[in-house]
Parts: C-alpha cells; structure tokens; sequence
C-alpha cells in the first residue's frame, strides 16, 4: 500500500480524534487539508493564520506525537496558510516548521517599545497647563476574564482576547475586532484584555477608549491646530482598544485619521483591539481602506448566551454581590430574559431592590412582575431594513420601490417616512440613513425629517400614517 499525505494524514487524524475533544476535533482539525508528503515532511492546508497559530499553541504536542507515529522521528510538518493575504497579492504563504524546533517559528513576533522622546507631547487627556507625559489607561479595573464567564456563544471572542493579552502585537490577531449586539458584552472584553495587558506588562502603554471620544478629540484638535500632535500622541501608544467603531461611521476626518494611525502601529508591531455593534461586512459608511484593515486580523462574534450560559452569569453576579436567591428564581429570570446581559443584570437588580424595599421575600411571583416590566420596557433596537420592510408592507409595496428614485407622490412619502423612523429608531446617523434607503444624501434625509414633521402636524391622514407605523415598529 502506498504510502499518500491523505493516508498518513487520516491516520494521524483518528489517533488525534480519540485524544480530544469531539467539539474541538471539529473546530479544529475537520477543516485542514493535507496536500503533499515529500521526504518524511507533510504540508498541511490551514484556512488562516490564526488557525496555524492556534494550532501550534494548543495542539502542538499531539500533532507531533501522531506525526512521529507515522512518518518516524525525522517526520517534519509543513504549514500552508490559505489566506488573504495582508499586501493585496493572493499568494498563498508557506512556512516550513522543522517539528523538532519550533520555537522558530515565534521570531515572527514583533515588538519594538517606543521610548517617549517627546518631552512636550500633547495628551489629548490632559488639562492644559498641569504636565503629565504618563498616559493613563483609562481602564476599568471591574471589567475582567476572571468575572467574564465563558459560554459557547462567547469562547472565541474570550479565548482570542486572552491571546493577544498574552503577547500583545505578537499574535496575527491584530487588530482583534470584537463584534456583537448591545449589552452583549464587547467593553466588558475590550477592558478585560487592557486590564490584563496591564498586569502582566506594566511597562506597555494602555489605552482604551471611546470611537466617541477619540473623534471629539480629533475635532477638537483640528479646530486648535493641533492634529499632528492628536496623531503623534496615539502612535506612541502600545495597544490601542477603541470601543464601538461604529460610531466612526459616515465621519471621513475621524476615519482618515484613524487609518493613519492604525498603519503607523500596526507597521511597528502594536496591538489595536476594536469593537462594533457589526460586522465589518456590515457596517455602512466605513471606508473600504479601513475595513480591508479591520479584516486583516480576527474579527470574533459575541452572540447572545445560551441559557446555561445565563445562568451561570446571574449566579456570578449574585455571588459576587453576597446575595442569595433560589435556583428556581434564577432560572426563571435566565428563561425569560434572553436577548442581552445587561437586561439580565438590570433585572437582577431590580428583583433584589425590590425585595429589599419592600422587604419582601424574592418571590417567583415577584420575578414574575420585574421580569414583565423589564422585557416591555426594553426597547427592542430596529434595523433600517426592519423599518423599511415594515413601511413597504404598511403601504403594500416593495422595499425597491420604495428605495426607487420615483418621484410618484405616494413612494416619496413612504420613503420619508422610512427616514423618519430610522432617524427616531436607530442611532444610525443621517448619511448613514440615506445611504441605507436609496442611496441618498444626509440633507435628504434631514429634509424627509422635517416634511414629516410637517405634515403629521397638518395632515390628518398622514398624522396616521405615523401613529400606525409608530404601533408597528414599537412592538
Ligand atoms: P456591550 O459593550 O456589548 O454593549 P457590555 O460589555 O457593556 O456590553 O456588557 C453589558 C453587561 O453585561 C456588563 O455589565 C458586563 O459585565 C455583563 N456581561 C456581558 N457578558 C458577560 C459575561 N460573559 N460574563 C459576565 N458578565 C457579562
Ligand atoms: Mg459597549
């Protein structure tokens, strides 16, 4: 029988396959390809690099072991990274992995510290006048992995943020961009990692901050004249965590200096770690060139929790309050809230203060009325598409026309009312909107706003329109 990189592979797979995890086998090993087997050395397709990486963290050892058992103790196992690659060429890139020294392999790690030669740096962070090169990290010192509670719809952000804590700028996650819905728990793992980073590397420059916030001080800056110290000031950070870049959206100054300054570390080896309430595929208004760089690293996805995962939450917390509550109660609250973690919290917080105000026992008719208030009171986020494809319907039309550039009295109508809700409804911002429904411009969406605004306060019927799509999109 001759001797293939299929079959030796497939025997080290089902050597490997009883060694470990079902679940991790999958993940992990399921996806790789063997392509070729030359003088005791098998090349091994991997999807990206995080895979090879991760493969070479966690399950050295055994591959090695399967290997040896095969192809005997001068076996050699070769990588080849099936990725896109960062420069724009599609090449694919080989490393070549001597099995018996590895730790090669780890001088890919760049880390180049950056003293501070700038004795009169302008910190963003700093009143004028009281001198302060230190650059606090801002971090939020509650916000850890050890209260972080891992569930299935979590790991991968978790695991990969625990990653690049390790060794900051010398993982291929970079930038790690960790993505989800509200409340789900992105600054939660965003400062986790800072937090982390800053324990085991007092020496490296932390900074965490808003997208909000680093474009109010990029504002600021150009109107002071002072945006090449703004810039200066971020490029000498060592990891960088910018929380909600969304909110970057449709703000082509605020981009444009960001891609500056990602570039600039990147190239020297720093870790930016990012978050947004979509992913990058998803998100509107972001420049294409920044974008191609958000996806140069790993983008991560919290998902919403599964109802162990919920659980064990809302007990953490509980402990962690010094507070006791029955498991029937827990699990009642865990059922019924599903769609974040904050809600979760919230509720748990009022079921507790209301017990205690009322001094009254935590009853599961008590959680039964917090609950109710809390799932009708919580509002739940609507999408532009959502708005559109209810005021389509409402109107009994389709989202293409009414998305189309008709000037037909009717559509126009449906349309600004489409900008309206998604104005009233989402945080999206006006070019952001306009881009969303039809491909207009911020000041059409600012004027469909205002005839809105108009009408429902001189036209009758259109006043119902209104009232109805309001009923609607409030459910
Ligand atoms: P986001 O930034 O995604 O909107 P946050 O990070 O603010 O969400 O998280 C909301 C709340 O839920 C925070 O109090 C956070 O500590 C908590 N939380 C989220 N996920 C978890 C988790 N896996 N374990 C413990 N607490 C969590
Ligand atoms: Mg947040």
């Amino acid at each position: 029988m001759s001797v293939t990189a299929q079959s030796v592979w497939d025997n080290c797979l089902s050597f490997i396959k009883d060694n470990i995890q079902p679940q991790a086998y999958k993940t992990w090993f399921e996806p790789i390809k063997p392509v070729k087997l030359t003088n005791k050395a098998l090349s091994i397709q991997v999807p990206s690099k995080f895979f090879y990486e991760w493969l070479e963290e966690h399950y050295v050892k055994l591959l090695k072991v399967a290997l040896v058992k095969e192809l005997g103790n001068t076996a050699r196992l070769v990588y080849i990274i099936k990725m896109e690659n960062t420069y724009g060429n599609k090449k694919p890139f080989t490393e070549k992995i001597p099995s018996a020294n590895r730790s090669n392999v780890k001088a890919q790690e760049i880390d180049v510290p950056i003293k501070n030669k700038s004795p009169e740096l302008k910190n963003p962070f700093i009143i004028p006048g009281i001198r302060n090169v230190k650059i606090e990290s801002q971090l939020n010192p509650n916000y850890n992995f050890d209260n972080f509670l891992e569930g299935d719809s979590n790991r991968l952000a978790r695991s990969a943020g625990m990653a690049v804590a390790n060794k900051p700028g010398g993982t291929s996650f970079n930038p790690l961009l960790i993505f989800g819905g509200v409340g789900l728990g992105k600054t939660h793992i965003a400062h986790a990692i800072g937090v982390e980073i800053k324990d085991k590397y007092p020496e490296k420059t932390v900074l965490y901050i808003s997208a909000e916030k680093f474009t109010q001080q990029y504002i600021e800056s150009v109107k002071k004249n002072t945006r090449n110290d703004f810039i200066h000031f971020y490029q000498l950070i060592d990891v960088l965590i910018i929380d909600d870049v969304q909110f970057f959206s449709g703000k082509s100054g605020t981009q444009d200096v960001f891609f500056h300054i990602f570039n600039h570390l990147h190239q020297n080896g720093k870790q930016v770690i990012l978050t947004s309430d979509k992913a990058p595929v998803d998100m509107q208004d972001i420049e294409q060139r920044l974008l191609s760089r958000f996806k140069w690293g790993l983008s991560a996805e919290l998902q919403t929790p599964d109802f162990e995962t919920r659980v064990s939450i809302v007990k953490n917390k509980l402990y962690r309050d010094g507070v006791e509550m029955p498991d029937d109660i827990v699990e009642y609250v865990a059922k019924n809230i599903k769609s974040n973690v904050r809600e979760l919290e919230g509720a748990i917080i009022s079921l507790i203060a209301q017990s205690s105000f009322n001094k009254k026992e935590v009853t599961i008719e008590l959680a039964k009325q917090v609950v109710e208030k809390f799932v009708k009171n919580t509002k739940r986020e609507v999408s532009i598409d959502y708005i559109q494809k209810v005021v389509s319907d409402y109107f009994q039309m389709d989202v293409s026309t009414l998305q189309s550039k008709t000037r037909k009295r009717h559509i126009v109508q449906a349309r600004q009312l489409a900008m309206f809700f998604a104005k009233k409804f989402t945080k999206a911002s006006l070019a952001s909107i306009g881009s969303q429904i039809g491909k207009r411009d911020h000041a059409t969406v600012l004027h469909a706003c205002k005839t809105v605004d108009n009408l429902s306060s001189t036209d009758k019927q259109f006043r119902k329109y209104v009232e109805d799509l309001t009923k609607k999109l409030s459910l």
